[in-house]
């Protein structure tokens, strides 16, 4: 066996549901469940044709999930003589922005504790700034008349073990010394809202999350560009881009684009830009659906208020409720590949997805004999400060955005638009950030790499079994501002 095959084998299995009964019954709820998407199952818009022959245009945008979308409509809003084009290499919304659990979070920092320990002299700006994100995103919803399931429904941060509780509280105080409106719930005001025996306590915030199905909202981000006048392609994969003086050239499986500008929302997907690169690990993150819930199924979790929950282990799971009713639930499980393998074989993983139904039926107990109807994985672009960076190339005629980490449903479209500000050379609030200004720290190269997120990823199991507490290794990092999360 080859070394990178040997150390691939080695990536640590999700363990299994210890309860043998839990694990029958999780078999039993994964029998016939789709190995698709659930936002991209059904029917979806006729397929744009690819790109035939050469362009020359003002802007062009490399990726069609929501940073790309998000780039179109913000670049033909903000100038309506600009031309531009898209160019996706599969379909629209295939990636990450169609297999995510749909929380639009206002957070640009992956959470005020992030937030905080990286950036503490902007904070206040930062959080100012994405809820005026959160905002504009339902402004712009509203105003194309975007059919996406947009909902202002909040979010829970439940607590399932007692040193949680002591995290939610010490989280709550954080929050309120930002001026954010949180409410701190005990067990039974918790179940009064989702009624789970595992629920010991909850951090609620009603205003800084919605949820959303995203792949209406890209498909409905495209068509509203489209009517802009952007020009959108797909199964176009960008080769190569060149300086050409005051172009870039960009080299496609069908054509040659000469753009002014460059704007790349590639996300885990082996960045145009080299340099970019050792920035970004491609982590697999997976989700199973059920089958709509009955009444009776309904009745007995309450949940009226439709929240997205997450609960508040380091190894957490969000979940939340469809449309139409079914109950999503995903996270947990973060899984690094050696080589940093984004084929599409991993976006399925039997033994992850008997522990997630193994975790939602301990979770809902009352939810006995449910099917799960869809499953999935998807590749996230953790970086190692947890929140977008940018990178500018060829004097400044390129601009990528990449890094969310697990959180860019809401802070794709800020990161859009300070791509868009770079470009134009504007000096804005934005461009001025810290946060725009700096890097996270690059991964070492293979092998130290993937036994160095092995080795946190065990000992972020640890700290879970061990009430929280950290051990040498994950202080070491925390010195250091370094990290693995999903
Ligand atoms: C399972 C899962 C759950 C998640 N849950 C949440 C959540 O609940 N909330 C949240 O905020 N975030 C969540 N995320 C993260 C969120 O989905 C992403 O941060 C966001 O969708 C990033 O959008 P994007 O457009 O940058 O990337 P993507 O949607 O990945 O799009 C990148 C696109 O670029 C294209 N591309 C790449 N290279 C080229 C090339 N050379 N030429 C042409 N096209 C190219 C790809 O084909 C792809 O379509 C989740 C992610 C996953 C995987």
């Amino acid at each position: 066996m080859r070394p990178r095959e040997f150390l691939s084998r080695m990536t640590l299995p999700a363990p299994e549901p210890v309860d043998p009964h839990l694990e029958q019954a999780s078999r039993a709820a994964l029998a016939g469940a789709r190995g698709v998407p659930f936002w991209l199952d059904g029917d979806r818009p006729a397929r744009r044709d690819p790109l035939e022959g050469d362009l020359d245009v003002d802007l062009a945008i490399v990726g069609g999930g929501l940073t790309g979308v998000w780039g179109a409509v913000l670049a033909a809003e903000a100038a309506p003589a600009r031309s531009v084009v898209l160019l996706e290499a599969g379909d629209l919304a295939w990636a990450a922005s169609g297999r995510n659990g749909g929380f639009c979070s206002a957070s640009l920092t992956h959470g005020l504790g992030n937030g905080l320990s990286r950036w503490p002299g902007e904070l206040a700006t930062l959080n100012r700034l994405g809820r005026e994100n959160l905002d504009a995103i339902e402004d712009t919803i509203t105003r194309y008349g975007i059919d996406c399931a947009f909902t202002r429904s909040g979010e829970l941060t439940v607590a399932v073990a007692p040193w949680q509780v002591d995290g939610l509280r010490e989280l709550a105080a954080l929050a309120r010394s930002h001026g954010e409106d949180v409410d701190l719930l005990d067990a039974a005001q918790t179940r009064a809202l989702v009624d789970s025996p595992t629920y010991l306590g909850a951090l609620r915030d009603a205003s800084g999350t919605a949820l959303v199905d995203p792949a209406r909202l890209v498909r409905g981000l495209a068509a509203a560009a489209e009517r802009l006048g952007v020009r959108i392609v797909e199964r176009t994969r960008v080769v190569a881009l060149t300086d050409a003086g005051d172009r870039v050239r960009l080299a496609t499986t069908s054509g040659t684009v000469r753009a002014r500008r460059v704007l790349l929302g590639t996300n885990a997907f082996p960045s145009l830009l080299h340099r970019v690169r050792p920035y970004l690990v491609p982590v697999w993150d997976h989700v199973v659906v059920t089958e709509p819930l009955t009444p009776a199924q309904r009745t007995a979790i309450g949940w009226a208020g439709g929240e997205g929950l997450s609960d508040a282990g380091n190894q957490f799971h969000y979940y939340r409720l469809t449309p139409d009713g079914r109950l999503l639930w995903g996270g947990y499980d973060a899984l690094y590949y050696y080589g940093g393998d984004l084929s599409r074989r991993r976006a399925r993983n039997e033994a992850t997805e008997r522990l997630l139904v193994a975790h939602l039926l301990e979770t809902f107990p009352q939810l006995a004999g449910i099917r799960i109807s869809h499953t999935w994985g998807g590749a996230i672009d953790t970086c190692g400060r947890f929140a977008a960076f940018w990178q500018q190339a060829m004097d400044g005629k390129v601009c990528g955005v990449q890094g969310y980490t697990g959180l860019g449903v809401g802070a794709s479209r800020f990161g859009a638009q300070v791509c868009l500000d770079l470009l134009d050379g504007a000096h804005t609030e934005r461009t001025r950030l810290e946060m725009v200004r700096t890097k996270p720290l690059p991964f070492p190269p293979e092998p130290v790499r993937w036994l160095g997120i092995e080795l946190t990823r065990r000992s972020i199991a640890a700290a879970d079994a061990a009430a929280g507490r950290r051990n040498l290794w994950l202080r070491t990092l925390d010195r250091f501002g370094l990290g693995f999360d999903s």
